[in-house]
């Protein structure tokens, strides 16, 4: 009989190292279950997007800091989503944050991205994607300038540059 109770430890910790992966799929997902205006199948998506673009924006990868072009982007214009088009940043919230990645203060209009939690490092973070195809852009940080104290950093290879 006293195998009883440490039968039900063990399916105790089974069902807790269940819901804490749940927990986790749940905090880092890009939403997958959310249901976006534009939804591709994965493999559309693959054939739509080159291999960089396709591992940032639909597996939330991360850039190397420094290496998108749109970093150093100064003209006047528009960053659109790199899947759907998307109208996301102007040219008008860019800053250089030092980072190595194109940042932002403000999204170009609060409707054209979508927010989610990201605890990937161990830690919250907030998730940034494209409201339209759900597409991840990057993640939001509070160490931004005025007006809005924000910083979206985002990988530059999730968009595409539009001159005004
Ligand atoms: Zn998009």
């Amino acid at each position: 009989m006293t195998n009883i109770p440490s039968r039900r430890g063990f399916l105790g910790w089974i069902g807790a190292t269940a819901s804490f992966a749940a927990l986790a799929a749940c905090g880092s997902g890009r939403a997958e279950a959310k249901s976006f205006p534009v939804s591709l199948s994965e493999a559309q998506w693959r054939s739509k997007l080159t291999k960089s673009e396709f591992y940032v924006l639909r597996q939330e990868g991360t850039e190397r800091p420094y290496s998108s072009p749109l970093n150093d982007e100064k003209r006047a214009g528009v960053f659109v989503c790199a899947g759907c088009g998307n109208a996301l940043y102007s040219s008008k919230t860019k800053y250089d944050s030092g980072t190595g990645w194109p940042s932002f203060w403000a999204p170009v209009d609060q409707r054209a991205v979508g927010t989610s939690r990201d605890f990937k490092l161990g830690y919250p973070r907030t998730e940034v994607h494209c409201a339209d195809c759900g597409g991840h852009l990057g993640h939001i940080f509070s160490d931004g300038p005025r007006p809005t104290g924000k910083r979206h950093c985002i990988n530059g290879v999730a968009m595409d540059f539009r001159p005004a």
